[in-house]
C-alpha cells in the first residue's frame, strides 16, 4: 500500500467517479482501522497569541492585518486551559500561536513545563519557524511535538504565498528535518486549493508526507480571507490554468484518504477547517475516510474571534466544554470512541517494528 505510485495518486485527485471514490473512501478507511484503530485521539487546541511577525499571503493573522486586535494569553490562563484538556481525558494539548517573538524562549519553556508538571499531558508546539535553539529549549523543558506545515511543496508557489522573513530563508522541510532529530515528534501538512496549485503539486505534497515519515498530518481546505493579499486578488490573479486544483471538501477528502495510503501509521485530524466548510457533518466524513483525530478548541471564548485566520471559523462562538460535548457526539454517532493517552505516531510505528522485524 505504502507503495502506491505517482500516476495513480494523481488519478485518484482528478477522479470524479462517485462509485470508484467510494472505493477510495472504503480503503482509506480499512487501512485506518487496520494500523491505528478505531479510537479517535483528541488534541486540545490552545491558541496562545495572534500576534505574528510573518506575511504569509493567505493568512488572516498575518502582521499587516493591522487593524486585528492582538492578544498573547497568560500563563494563568494556558494552564487552566490544559487543566481543563485533563478533565476532559485529552492527552495532548497543542499550544499554537502567530510567529510571536514576544513568546520568548524561556516563556514558552516555561509554558510547556508548567503544563506537563501539572497535567502530565503530551504538548504540541505550532508556534512558527524558530531558531533551532528555542526549539532545543523547548524540547528539553518537556515538549513532545512540534506541529508546522509546510503549506504546498511546490517551491515557486509557496515562496509567493509565504514571504522569506527578511534575510531569513524559509525552508520549512529542511526545519522539520532537523526538529527531528532534536527528538520531536514531527507534524505539518497543506493547504488545498491555493490558488496557483496544481494536481502534480498535490501528487508531490502526498509523496514528501512520505519522504519524511511524518507523525502527524494535517489537511486542510484554502478558505480565502477577504484581509488578505491572496483573499483579495489571486483568484484572478493564480487561477486561469486547467491544472488549478479547486480548493473545497471533495479535494480534501481525497488528500486525507490518499495521505492515510501513503502514510499508514500517521496521525491524520479531520481538521477545523473541513469543519468549517461543511458544518454538517464534514468532521464525521473526514474521520471516516482516513482520519484518526480532532483537535477540540479550548481557547477562551474572549480570544476565539481573534484567531480567524480564515473567515467563517467553526466553533469560535463554543466554551470548551460546548466543543467537548460536540465532538465527543459526533464521534460516538459514527461508532468510533473517544482515545486514551497521548496516541503518539512514534510510540506505534516503534512497536509496529518491534513486533515486526
Ligand atoms: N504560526 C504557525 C505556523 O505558521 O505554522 C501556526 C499558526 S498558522 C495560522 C496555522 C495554519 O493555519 C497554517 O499552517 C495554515 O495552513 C493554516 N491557514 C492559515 N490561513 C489559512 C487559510 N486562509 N485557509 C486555510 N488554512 C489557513
Amino acid at each position: 500500500m505504502a507503495d502506491i505510485t505517482p500516476a495513480e495518486l494523481e488519478r485518484w485527485l482528478r477522479c470524479t467517479d462517485d462509485s470508484q471514490l467510494a472505493e477510495l473512501w472504503e480503503r482509506a478507511d480499512r487501512v485506518r482501522r487496520d494500523t491505528v484503530g478505531d479510537e479517535i485521539h483528541l488534541r486540545g487546541l490552545i491558541e496562545l497569541s495572534n500576534h505574528c511577525v510573518r506575511s504569509c499571503a493567505y493568512c488572516g493573522i498575518a502582521k499587516e492585518h493591522t487593524a486585528l486586535t492582538r492578544y498573547r494569553m497568560g500563563a494563568d490562563e494556558v494552564v487552566e486551559c490544559a487543566r481543563q484538556a485533563q478533565s476532559f481525558g485529552y492527552g495532548t494539548v497543542v499550544m499554537q500561536a502567530g510567529e510571536d517573538y514576544g513568546l520568548t524562549r524561556e516563556l514558552v519553556a516555561g509554558l510547556v513545563a508548567a503544563v506537563k508538571r501539572e497535567t502530565g499531558l503530551a504538548v504540541t508546539l505550532s508556534l512558527g519557524e524558530r531558531p533551532d535553539d528555542d526549539l532545543a529549549a523547548w524540547k528539553a523543558a518537556g515538549a513532545d511535538r512540534y506541529l508546522m506545515r509546510f503549506e504546498t511543496s511546490n517551491r515557486e508557489l509557496y515562496k509567493r504565498i509565504h514571504p522569506d522573513l527578511g534575510r531569513r530563508l524559509s525552508d520549512r522541510i529542511s526545519q522539520l528535518q532537523r526538529m527531528r532529530a532534536l527528538g520531536y515528534e514531527i507534524g505539518s501538512g497543506v493547504m488545498v486549493g491555493i490558488p496557483g496549485q496544481t494536481y502534480a503539486d498535490l501528487v508531490g505534497d502526498l509523496l514528501t508526507f512520505r519522504e519524511l515519515d511524518l507523525d502527524m498530518i494535517g489537511i486542510g481546505p484554502y478558505l480565502p480571507h477577504p484581509e488578505t493579499p491572496l483573499g483579495r486578488e489571486a483568484v484572478a490573479i493564480f487561477t486561469d490554468t486547467p491544472d488549478q486544483v479547486p480548493t473545497g471538501e471533495l479535494m480534501t477528502y481525497k488528500m486525507v484518504a490518499l495521505a492515510r495510503l501513503c502514510c499508514p501509521q500517521a496521525n491524520i485530524p479531520a481538521t477545523t477547517a473541513l469543519a468549517t466548510i461543511n458544518k454538517k457533518d464534514g468532521r464525521e466524513l473526514g474521520l471516516q475516510r482516513g482520519g484518526n483525530i480532532v483537535m477540540p478548541n479550548l481557547t477562551p471564548i474572549k480570544y476565539r474571534a481573534l484567531y480567524q485566520i480564515y473567515p467563517s471559523k467553526a466553533c469560535i462562538d463554543e466554551t470548551g466544554e460546548q466543543c467537548n460535548a460536540c465532538l465527543d457526539g459526533r464521534i460516538r454517532s459514527i461508532g468510533r470512541l473517544p482515545g486514551s493517552g497521548a496516541g503518539s505516531a512514534l510510540d506505534r510505528k516503534l512497536q509496529t517494528q518491534g513486533t515486526n522485524p
